[in-house]
């Protein structure tokens, strides 16, 4: 395995190549890379970057974002089987077929979205911007929110406003909201709960912290939140509700710390699918290029651009 890490740095180095890497991507992968981070983070360095070819490790959409901001730029996937159940819930079709229903809402597209559907967007959010974003909209305004119906649930509780949510959901996210949350912090009664709002179980616990749940310990946050809130917390212990990847990142940071995922089975199968010798050999051949035709990335980019405007 150190031969071909070798290969892999000696090549990215021939060809001017950076390497970024999701947060859930397998250890190994996270190790080589140059930058380790989520999917907006990952595409502001591709445009940073003095590199020419970007090989992005994550999946389909994360690399297609990548292409739309950063234009003048290869971008590479190692898989190009590497997809999204969450990007897969709605098809450009059926956003045109909703929008027609509502004409005169306003529409807020999670950043895990094709190309397609960032074109017929209004404005981009990420999870960790979606509230400040959906609360600089007129509030007379109706949202159209899609695709995740978690995050779409936890931005409507937070801000009040009047939105429609797509049924849509990440089917790893999916899995946590069956696990119990009590049932975890009996294991763990010392440790911080960090939850990523689109688990089902981050809106559940809103509304049950509301009623009768003590949620003092339990915290909402992206997954770059949650590597800032480790950062600068002075605990040790923690309960992770999120893609069992970030872990290995948490464990860098910090060392000293346990951190437990709430669910063993938060396990999101694209993102595993790339292996250091897919990375190895789409460095080689550099493959498999995905490239937003300029049309559609204008557009596409717009609803970027109106959420960096705000952010
Ligand atoms: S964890 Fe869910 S949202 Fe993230 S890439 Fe996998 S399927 Fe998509």
């Amino acid at each position: 395995m150190s031969d071909m890490i070798n290969k892999i740095l000696k090549l990215k180095k021939e060809k001017n190549a950076v390497i970024l890497a999701h947060n859930y991507q397998i250890p190994e992968i996270q190790d080589i890379a140059d930058f380790v981070g989520d999917s907006l983070g990952l595409s502001q360095q591709a445009v940073s970057t003095n590199a020419e070819l970007i090989v992005f490790c994550g999946v389909h959409f994360m690399a297609e974002t990548a292409s739309i901001i950063a234009p003048n730029k290869k971008v590479i996937i190692p898989d190009l089987e590497a997809g999204c159940s969450l990007a897969a819930s709605i098809t450009a079709e059926q956003l045109r077929e909703w929008k027609k229903e509502y004409p005169d809402a306003v529409v807020v597209s999670y950043i895990n979205t094709t190309a397609e559907i960032k074109a017929e967007t209004d404005y981009c959010v990420t999870s960790s911007n979606a509230v400040k974003v959906v609360e600089a909209i007129p509030r007379n305004k109706k949202i159209l929110f899609l695709p995740d119906k978690f995050l779409g649930q936890y931005v409507t509780l937070v801000t009040g406003r009047d939105m429609e949510i797509w049924n849509g959901a990440c089917h790893v996210h999916e899995k946590i909201g069956e696990v119990s949350f009590k049932e975890s912090q009996d294991q763990h009664p010392n440790a911080e709960f960090l939850v990523h709002p689109e688990c089902g179980c981050s809106s559940s616990c809103m509304l049950k912290s509301k009623l009768y749940f003590d949620c003092k310990s339990i915290h909402i946050y992206s997954t770059e939140g949650m590597i800032n809130y480790v950062k600068s917390s002075d605990k040790d212990e923690f309960v992770i509700a999120t893609e069992v990847g970030i872990l290995h990142r948490l464990k860098k940071i910090k060392p000293s710390a346990a951190f437990y995922p709430l669910s063993e089975k938060s396990v999101c199968e694209y993102m595993k699918m790339i292996t250091v010798e897919k990375l190895y050999d789409a460095l080689l051949n550099e493959k498999f290029e995905v490239k937003v035709s300029e049309e559609l990335a204008a557009k596409a980019r717009l609803s970027i651009e109106r959420m960096l405007a705000i952010v």
